[in-house]
């Protein structure tokens, strides 16, 4: 993959979907050392991920993590921790999120608290837990400016989370609680951006496009390959002029 040279990663939501691409394809990359992150390592949903780490010993360790879970967060921190080198962690993709199918007049308080907790607590908490590693890779790169082989967070996020497309989205998007959610995220980006640009740690919100995934859907536009592709060519080449900003997996800025 051009320009991703990044030797650590962990990817939240990692057993299907587009995380479960995202580790393919950093294996492919040659990242060294990817730490895959799920909810449930153990169970049915996990099998595809389980393979990938048994046949990757030492590259791929599957971690237990529920984003929606503060202790859960705490736990697979101090275990990634003590598996990170003194290289500390480059790369940290906050990428699970949930999607209830809700409108502004169903979705009910738990519709609101569950995808809040999944989609914008979850990952604020993650960045925090695992700051200690990223400032770790910062320090530990000796190279000038920001880039993901030095130390990046990024959060995937989505064009129906952005308040100039939304309004004049032609057809109907009843998800709520989910693009509310995603605009929180959105704003989760822009402060780690402010609040860690000392620290030379990178932040961006990335849309992957429409993709076939579970929550993506059959009719959806390209296929999970292919979106985290693109990606991954965005983030190899994301520099400071790229923090706090919106962009799609082509590389296009997509309007707050
Ligand atoms: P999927 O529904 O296919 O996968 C979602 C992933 O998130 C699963 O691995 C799921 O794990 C995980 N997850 C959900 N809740 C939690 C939790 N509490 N803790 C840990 N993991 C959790 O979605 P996609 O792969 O399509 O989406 C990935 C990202 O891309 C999301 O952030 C989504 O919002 C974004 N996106 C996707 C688009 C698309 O068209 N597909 C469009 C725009 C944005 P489990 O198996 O345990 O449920």
């Amino acid at each position: 993959m051009a320009g991703l040279k990044a030797c650590s990663a962990l990817v939240t939501g990692a057993n299907r979907g587009l995380g479960l691409e995202m580790v393919k394809q950093l294996l492919e990359a040659c990242c060294s050392n990817i730490f895959a992150a799920c909810r449930d390592p153990d169970g049915p949903n996990s099998e595809a991920l389980r393979e990938l780490a048994k046949n990757h010993p030492g590259v791929v360790t599957l971690v237990q993590l529920d984003v929606a879970d503060p202790c859960s967060i705490k736990e697979s921190a101090k275990k990634v921790g003590s598996l990170l080198g003194k290289k500390g962690l480059n790369l940290l993709v906050n990428n699970a999120a949930v999607l209830p199918q809700k409108t502004m007049l169903t979705a009910t308080v738990e519709d609101m608290q569950n995808t809040f907790n999944t989609n914008v607590i979850g990952p604020l908490f993650v960045i925090r837990e695992y700051l200690p590693y990223l400032r770790t890779a910062a320090k530990a790169s000796g190279k000038p400016g920001m880039s993901c082989d030095k130390a990046a967070v990024i959060n995937i996020s989505t064009d129906s989370a952005s308040m100039s497309i939304m309004p004049v989205l032609e057809e109907p998007f009843p998800f709520f609680p989910y693009s509310i959610s995603k605009a929180g995220l959105n704003m989760l980006t822009i402060y780690t951006a402010r609040d860690l640009k000392a620290d030379e740690i990178l932040c961006i919100s990335l849309h992957p496009g429409w993709v076939k995934t579970d929550m993506g859907g059959d009719m959806a536009s390209i296929d999970a390959r292919e979106s985290v592709e693109g990606m991954l060519r965005v983030i190899g080449g994301l520099t400071e002029k790229q923090n706090g900003g919106f962009l799609d997996y082509t590389g296009e800025t997509i309007p707050w």
